[in-house]
């Protein structure tokens, strides 16, 4: 390493800033690295993103904190998959689960592929995602997907959240790390002759000089694309959702381990179980429909019509920036990119874009020499991220309304999804394909079989015939008695959540 201490300023005290400090200060512990985490008093945090994908379990480990600690702390619940509703108008298909995935799987996932496989083929053999997983019965039987010594197999799950609350719980931990907090509101960003960042201004007057700048500044992106003017690729075109209106709900006695996405006219309305609420919000285009009348459709979707519940409005922009480390910046978060929420793949992003970025620096002996191959991995596991949520939208077979019919038709979707669903509809097993667009990085091949399966994208029923015996090799009972023997060796989620608070 260089001589001197490195100093590192990251930009904003959300999520995104805080997840990236903690990072940060524990690999980089003990390695001379002076990090500061600058706040505005007066620009808020989003505060929205309350549901994770599997990763956030790892973030946790990596930096030392257990469950019982943050989980009560944050209200939070877990997460084995989202329970998709209404995408699809096919009979039998109206609602899937996208799990994830469970070491017993390896037991059960043959059967799906090869009958699902058959059935495309025609063959009337049970294509029905739900059936095969364990994630669906542990949601069915609100199970938390905790294991016990005696059942030595990993099950893959994330959380649900207050995402005020954590960031405040990671705020505290990164402390204790040694990373300093300063509030103040950054007015102005000085380059110097390379077209580096020089310094940040502040508007209580102070100079802030770093080495190495974080822009986790949200959506206003006031380093990465308003001082070095880093281009933002928009994928509006295939992305219509730039809105979101979002309220609390009380919460029910009991509650699965699930988010749940229900498609309605002008978009989808996710509802999140917290341990104290229910977190709740649709997504919608304002192309299609104004603040008030989708305000309207959603208060009806939850029986709140007459209601005082108070609501929150948000706008968001999807597209992502064309470098996540330009100069001597490095972008995480609504900074460097969004992809609309549907999979709740965000928190994931920038815990990727911090550890490979700390992988790259520490690589090249502190230098951009990694640059480039960071850029490209990280850009291409946020176009294969919206190749999967453009795919929900383009199988749609809703058309109530005139967003379901341009997303159901919608030519702009990328040359990679094409090649997907050319092969689907050919019959072909995507396998290979999927490896050939890249675009297993993010969602594997089983997450991507899932989704068109469980949107029932098949033969129609009345052309399927029957499966001769080979066909028929494994049988629903087998694999349902499996499945629910696994299930056996899980606690209630409610009773684990309240093992977290003893
Ligand atoms: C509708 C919606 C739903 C979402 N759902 C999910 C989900 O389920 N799962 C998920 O993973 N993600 C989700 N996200 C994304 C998630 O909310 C964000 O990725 C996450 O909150 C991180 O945000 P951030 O820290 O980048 O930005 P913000 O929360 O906006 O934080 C920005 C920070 O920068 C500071 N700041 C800005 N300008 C200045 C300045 N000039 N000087 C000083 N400080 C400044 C602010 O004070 C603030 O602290 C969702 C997003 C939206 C819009």
């Amino acid at each position: 390493m260089n001589d001197h201490k490195k100093r590192v300023v990251i930009l904003g005290g959300g999520t995104a800033g805080w997840i990236t400090a903690n990072l940060m200060a524990t690999h980089w512990k003990d390695k001379g690295f002076d990090i500061t985490l600058v706040e505005s008093p007066d620009i808020g945090i989003i505060g929205v993103g309350e549901g994770s994908t599997p990763p956030l379990k790892g973030f946790m480990d990596v930096i030392g904190v257990k469950e019982s600690e943050w989980m009560p702390e944050c209200n939070a619940t877990y997460k084995v998959g989202i329970t998709f509703k209404d995408w699809s108008t096919k009979p039998g298909f109206t609602e899937y689960v996208h799990p994830f995935l469970a070491q017993p799987d390896q037991f059960t996932a043959p059967a799906f592929f090869h009958n699902s496989f058959l059935r495309r083929k025609g063959v009337d053999l049970e294509g029905h995602p739900d059936h095969f997983f364990l994630a669906t019965e542990m949601i069915r039987q609100k199970l938390a997907p905790v294991t016990p010594e005696n059942f030595p197999f990993e099950i893959a799950y994330g959380y649900h959240f207050d995402s005020g609350l954590l960031g405040k719980f990671l705020a505290r931990v990164a402390e204790k790390k040694g990373v300093k907090y300063k509030s103040a509101t950054v007015t102005d960003v000085l380059l110097d002759t390379q077209g580096n960042i020089d310094c940040l201004k502040t508007a209580e007057g102070e100079t802030l000089k770093a080495d190495l700048y974080v822009d986790s500044s949200g959506f206003r992106g006031q380093l990465i694309q308003q001082a070095l003017k880093v281009p933002f690729q928009s994928c509006a075109e295939s992305l219509f959702n730039d809105s979101a209106v979002v309220f609390a709900t009380e919460q029910e006695e009991s509650y699965a381990p699930h988010t749940i996405s229900t498609a309605l006219k002008y978009g989808w309305a996710w509802k999140i179980p917290l341990t104290n609420r229910n977190g709740n919000g649709y997504v919608y285009s304002s192309r299609f429909v104004d603040d008030d009348k989708a305000e309207t459709e959603f208060r009806q979707h939850l029986g709140l019509l007459d209601s005082d519940v108070e609501a929150r409005r948000l706008k968001f922009k999807v597209g992502r920036v064309e470098q996540h480390w330009a100069k001597n910046c490095l972008a995480v978060g609504l900074s460097q990119g969004f992809i609309e929420p549907l999979e709740a793949t965000a928190l994931d992003m920038v815990q990727e874009t911090v550890t490979r970025f700390i992988e790259a620096y520490n690589n090249g002996n502190y230098t951009d020499k990694y640059r480039k191959e960071f850029n490209d991995r990280i850009s291409g596991r946020f176009d294969a991220v919206r190749d999967y949520i453009v795919c929900h939208y383009r199988i749609t077979s809703r058309s109530d309304s005139d967003y379901w019919i341009a997303n159901g038709s919608n030519e702009k979707i990328s040359p990679s999804l094409r090649a997907i669903l050319m092969s689907w509809m050919a019959g072909k097993n995507i396998t290979d394909e999927l490896l050939d667009q890249k675009l297993d990085v993010y969602f594997p091949n089983v997450s991507w079989n899932c989704l068109l399966t469980g949107k029932g994208i098949y033969p129609p029923q009345e052309q399927l015939r029957p499966g001769n015996e080979l066909a028929n090799k494994y049988k629903m009972e087998d694999i349902h008695e499996f499945i629910r023997r696994c299930a056996l060796n899980f606690k209630s989620h409610q009773e684990q959540l309240q093992l977290l608070r003893q």
